[in-house]
């Protein structure tokens, strides 16, 4: 059967990840996290005091970069590597989250990012989350799923993980954090985040994460079938 891109893109702390890796495993597809791509590049340039009003220094900085994914089988999920380290727990932290979204403004990262991506996926078969992925990533995925939720709920889901992981913050400072991300997110010029006019729209307020994985499954099952019929009348 012919693979097929599925595109989850949002706002901030709606669930996509936890729905995107659940899509993914029940369909033996590679997923992506592209939030953890930006992160490692702002990590990078903290790290390295890359100016972003200089784009020489943000050209040469990445082309020093290499993010990979490699999958842990003790913690079952694909980690994120910078330049070979381990950096799945580092860019989580909130110091990341407070800058990511001024360097993803940026437009050489946004478009190094893209062509990496879109390399990621040229085979197909991926499921991949972020903000521009139906927009300008994969404007030709198969299934597009534009996901919301209330603040509230983002900001409480959000406290969880990050307790999950011994980050103790505050509710606020992440409520704060979540909105700042989504007004810089929506309104920068490059590839801002916005729902593609095919993308289907979910609401996660008020759903459990298995219903989410199901609003997902049955618009990848629409898909296949009609890109098997597709090739049925090709033949
Ligand atoms: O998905 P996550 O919340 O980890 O993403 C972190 C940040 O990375 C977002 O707030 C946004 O600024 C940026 N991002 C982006 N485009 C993507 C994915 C993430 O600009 N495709």
């Amino acid at each position: 059967m012919k693979k097929i891109v599925i595109a989850l893109d949002g706002y901030s702390s709606c669930g996509k990840s936890t729905t995107a890796k659940l899509v993914a495993a029940a369909l033996g597809y590679a997923y992506i996290d592209t939030g953890a791509m930006y992160r490692a590049v702002t990590l990078y340039f903290l790290e390295h005091h890359v100016s972003l009003t200089n784009p020489k220094e943000i050209r040469e900085a990445l082309n020093n970069i290499e993010i990979e994914f490699h999958y842990n089988p003790k913690t079952n999920r694909n980690e994120v590597f910078l330049n070979g380290l381990n950096v799945e727990d580092e860019i989580r932290k909130m110091y990341i989250s407070n800058q990511v979204s001024e360097v993803s403004v940026v437009v050489e990262v946004r478009r190094a990012m893209v062509a990496q991506q879109q390399k990621m996926g040229r085979k197909r078969g991926v499921v991949m989350d972020g903000r521009d992925i139906g927009t300008a990533v994969f404007p030709d995925a198969e299934v597009k799923i534009f996901m919301t939720a209330d603040v509230d709920t983002r900001a409480k889901r959000r406290q969880v993980e990050l307790l999950e992981k011994k980050q103790l913050v505050n509710l606020d400072e992440i409520r704060e954090n979540l909105l700042k991300r989504d007004l810089i997110d929506s309104t920068r010029a490059e590839s801002p985040l916005r729902r593609a006019e095919d993308a289907a729209l979910l609401d996660t307020s008020h759903m459990t994460i298995d219903e989410q994985v199901d609003f997902v499954l049955e618009r990848v099952t629409s898909a296949l079938i009609k890109n098997e019929e597709k090739a049925v009348k090709q033949d």
